[in-house]
């Protein structure tokens, strides 16, 4: 049987891969034999990245791009085609937290949440769309929650505009699923639980964390390293060639009750 899970000769872009989650989804997909493309603010932290992904004997281009400005997606997804020549994988995962109560929740909150988490995953799918609907192939990997279908009593942490955010992209990945099913492309959501990163360390390091996961999470502890790699080979690589719209949880049986 041939590698189902082979990717080389392809080129794949990680949005928010400065830090992260993002950072190991890039090397997971070059460790396949994927060229990357990685883009955040943070340039410095993309450059250490870079050189990480070349170690693995893969090209990699780094570009500085901000998510909330259409400009810049545009001219960052201009400059990866331009330098590869095409896009065969997406996986938007850049991304941010909230944290205030819904009563409490400012404008610019509700927005900039919004802003990243939901609307961007749209710009970014939209450019890279237009890259791989003139290829006739494409895998659109967007990175959902738990978020995404479940929030906690508020004996635990407020998640109202990351959790709309998170559930948009859900429902977002099976709009464009369904547009584009003839046209060589497939869109699937992962919904992670909580995995050690800038974002979730607040959370993950207060102790708080063991009590919930013990209540909530069948497996009754955090994500490790390595353990969403499984679920984005699958979606990034031809294995998935049948599946498309799919949310696929990788949280510990966290939605399973
Ligand atoms: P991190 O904070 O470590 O990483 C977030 C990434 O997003 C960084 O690379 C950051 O780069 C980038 N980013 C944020 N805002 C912008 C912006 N305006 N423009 C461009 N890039 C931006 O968090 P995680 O690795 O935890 O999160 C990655 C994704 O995984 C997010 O979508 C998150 O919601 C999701 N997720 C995470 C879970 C977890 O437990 N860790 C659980 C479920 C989902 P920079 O600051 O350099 O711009």
């Amino acid at each position: 049987m041939n590698n189902l899970f082979d990717l080389t000769g392809k080129v794949a872009l990680v949005t928010g891969a400065s830090s992260g989650l993002g950072v190991q989804f890039a090397k997971a997909l070059a460790r396949q034999g994927a060229d990357i493309a990685i883009c955040a603010r943070r340039m410095e932290k993309l450059e250490a990245v870079k050189a990480e992904i070349e170690a693995l004997g893969v090209k990699c281009f780094a570009y500085k791009c901000d998510v909330l400005d259409n400009a810049q997606i545009k001219e960052m997804v201009a400059a990866v085609e331009a330098h590869y020549g095409k896009i065969d994988i997406l996986v938007n995962n850049a991304g941010v937290g909230s944290a205030s109560a819904a009563e409490a929740t400012p404008d610019e909150e509700w927005n900039y949440v919004v802003g990243v988490n939901l609307s961007s995953v749209f710009y970014v799918a939209r450019e890279v769309g237009n890259v791989m609907l003139k290829n006739g192939y494409g895998k659109i990997i967007n990175i959902g929650s738990l978020h995404s279908e479940v929030v906690m009593p508020n004996t635990c942490w407020p998640v109202g505009a990351y959790a709309a955010s998170k559930g948009g992209v859900k429902m977002l990945t099976k709009a464009l699923a369904v547009e584009w099913a003839k046209k060589g492309i497939t869109v699937n959501t992962i919904g992670p639980a909580y995995f050690s990163s800038e974002m979730t360390g607040a959370i993950l390091d207060t102790g708080a964390f063991d009590s919930v996961a013990a209540t909530y999470c069948p497996m009754a502890r955090a994500g490790k390293p390595g353990e969403l790699d499984g679920a984005l080979i699958y979606f990034a690589s031809d294995a998935s060639s049948y599946t498309t719209g799919q949310y696929l949880a990788v949280d510990g049986g966290w939605t399973a009750v």
